[in-house]
């Protein structure tokens, strides 16, 4: 998606800071973090959003799942931490290809983060 901001950062284009990286996911630091810790985890194939997901893709988001306590580990959120997918304009979703937020190093309120 030549237009997409993320897949704009997976492929180089726009400098991220990376977290962590594999074939089919990639994760950096989000630029305006919303708690200490805030990771955005990203498919490296371009799936919009939560609705996007389907049989075919399915098994990259299960892949994120099992990368998310992954990182949450190596960035040492003990503690606990939150997942979040914005989907669509009421959620505010901002960016159009599908990531999970990790959000955590603090005691989290109940607003996203
Ligand atoms: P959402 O509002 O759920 O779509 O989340 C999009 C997130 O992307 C926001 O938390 C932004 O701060 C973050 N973001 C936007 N541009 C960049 C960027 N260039 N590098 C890292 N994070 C970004
Ligand atoms: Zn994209």
């Amino acid at each position: 998606m030549e237009n997409c901001l993320f897949c704009k950062i997976i492929g180089g284009v726009i400098p991220s800071t990376k977290v962590y990286e594999d074939e089919t996911v990639y994760a950096f630091r989000d630029i305006n973090p919303q708690a200490p810790t805030h990771v955005l985890v990203v498919p490296k194939a371009h799936i919009a959003d939560c609705n996007g997901i389907n049989t075919e893709n399915a098994a990259v988001v299960a892949h994120i799942f099992e990368v998310i306590p992954a990182i949450a580990k190596a960035e040492g959120l003990e503690g606990g931490y939150r997942v979040v997918s914005n989907c669509g304009a009421d959620a505010g979703q901002t960016v159009q290809h599908l990531h999970f937020h990790i959000l955590g190093g603090k005691q989290l309120s109940l607003e996203m983060a």
